[in-house]
């Protein structure tokens, strides 16, 4: 009786948001992916989470149960004094699909829906990867452990510090934004609360935010300040006692919210990203994810455009004879082709935000303000250009993960 040829699996590296996507995307059009996690489970290294329109369309699409997965909100910039500088225009046949223009949601629900999804097998776990060889018509994946696998096509969806990156582009420098961002949510109920808004406010140097949650049906609200801050520098004895006193110059129920987190439900994180690469493939090899496009939580968008990833990858997957190096290398360039623009627009105008809101000179800080408050700036370029993107992404993503490319 003859062997069956097994097909070799695309290997994916990280169990993030990035790699999970990927996995539940390949599987869904028929390929064999693993994914490799070098931790006993995929974990959430956070709470707080919001997410667009686009993350929500791929994650349906590739099996993920998205139902009540957040509160629908409507996203202000606003001055202290409440007056609103830019109001992020999603569509409202989208908000209506996608069930909110911008939801709220906490990481561990996300990640738990999308390991729901996850068909046995494919996760395991305890697999730390030590190096990548593409030796032309193959790629060996060495583990850690000592043992390998051989695989069609690797993915590194292994986060900001990938390995994979440095392998395939060499070592870059993390872009320390000299910022931080102190976050955390709670179920109680604050009086003078916005109830499905993100209301993100800024004073002359420091964000304070607030954004309606839901989370296994119960409705919350998730907060976090935002300022400049040395990296160098150690993070504050008291999360909470900072964030506080950072809170308290805003209007509404910001101060309220953080005194009323417990103290385990904050969190704290130094903004970093590395400059957006100019090509991601190289032959059988690509990344996603932060390994791709490392993105400041300016633009609240770095999971959502790690799934998106997935997504596209599992499209112009699809159909490719993966024994054939030049069918699967236009694969992956296609891949680039349709993500690098858009996630490189996302990082950097994220990285500009958080200059132009936090390290702009002293004497520069009321003209600012004064143009931000006076003209449609904000309104524009936040407002109206950045959802744009957004939405033209549920466009360009087609009808489904079949589609062919
Ligand atoms: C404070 C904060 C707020 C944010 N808010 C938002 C938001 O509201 N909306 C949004 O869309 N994004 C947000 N982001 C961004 C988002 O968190 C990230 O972009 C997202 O987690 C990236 O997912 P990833 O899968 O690429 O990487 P990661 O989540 O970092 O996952 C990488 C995985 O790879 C594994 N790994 C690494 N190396 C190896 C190896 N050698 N072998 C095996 N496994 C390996 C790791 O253990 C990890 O599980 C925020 C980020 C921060 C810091």
């Amino acid at each position: 009786m003859p062997l069956t040829k097994q097909p070799r699996p695309i290997v994916i590296i990280g169990a993030g948001p990035a790699g999970m996507a990927a996995a539940l995307s390949l599987h869904a059009v028929g390929l064999k992916p693993v994914l490799l996690e070098r931790y006993s489970e995929a974990r959430p290294a956070g709470n707080i989470l919001n997410l667009w329109p686009p993350p929500i369309k791929a994650l349906r699409e590739m099996g993920v149960d998205t139902t009540d997965l957040g509160a629908p909100c409507r996203t202000t910039f606003r001055n202290v004094h409440g007056h609103i500088r830019a109001d992020i225009q999603i569509p409202a046949e989208v908000v209506q699909e996608y069930g909110g223009g911008f939801i709220g949601l906490l990481r561990p629900e996300l990640y738990r829906r999308m390991l729901a999804a996850m068909p046995p097998g494919v996760l395991r776990t305890d697999q730390r990867v030590a190096g990548i060889v593409d030796h032309g018509n193959g790629v060996r994946v060495d583990l850690a452990d000592g043992t390998n696998i051989e695989a069609a096509v690797v993915l590194g969806a292994d986060g900001i510090d990938s390995m994979v990156r440095t392998s395939l582009w060499g070592a870059s420098e993390r872009r320390e934004h000299k910022l931080h961002i102190i976050g955390g949510y709670t179920f109680d109920d604050v009086p003078g609360l916005e109830r499905n808004e993100v209301v993100l406010t800024h004073s002359r140097q420091v964000q304070g935010t607030y954004s309606s949650i839901r989370d296994k049906g119960r409705d919350g609200v998730q907060w976090w300040v935002l300022e400049a801050w040395n990296p160098a520098a150690p993070a504050p004895d008291d999360l909470q006692a900072h964030a506080l006193n950072l809170a308290r110059q805003f209007p509404g129920p910001l101060a309220g919210l953080v005194g009323a987190t417990g103290k385990g439900q904050i969190q704290r994180w130094p903004i970093r990203d590395r400059k957006p690469l100019k090509a991601w493939s190289k032959g059988r090899i690509t990344l996603a994810g932060d390994a791709a496009h490392a993105t400041s939580p300016y633009a609240a968008y770095g999971a959502g455009m790690s799934i998106g990833d997935g997504y596209v990858l599992a499209q112009c997957l699809t159909g490719v004879d993966l024994d054939d190096t030049a069918a699967v290398t236009g694969a992956l360039l296609r891949y680039d082709q349709r993500r690098i623009a858009h996630t490189t627009s996302q990082v950097q105008q994220a990285y500009v935000l958080g200059k132009a809101f936090h390290h702009a000179p002293a004497a520069l800080r009321p003209i600012r303000d004064f143009l931000l408050d006076h003209t449609p700036l904000l309104q524009r370029q936040v407002g109206e250009k950045s959802p744009g993107e957004i939405v033209a992404q549920l466009h360009e993503m087609g009808t489904g993960l079949a589609r062919s490319v």
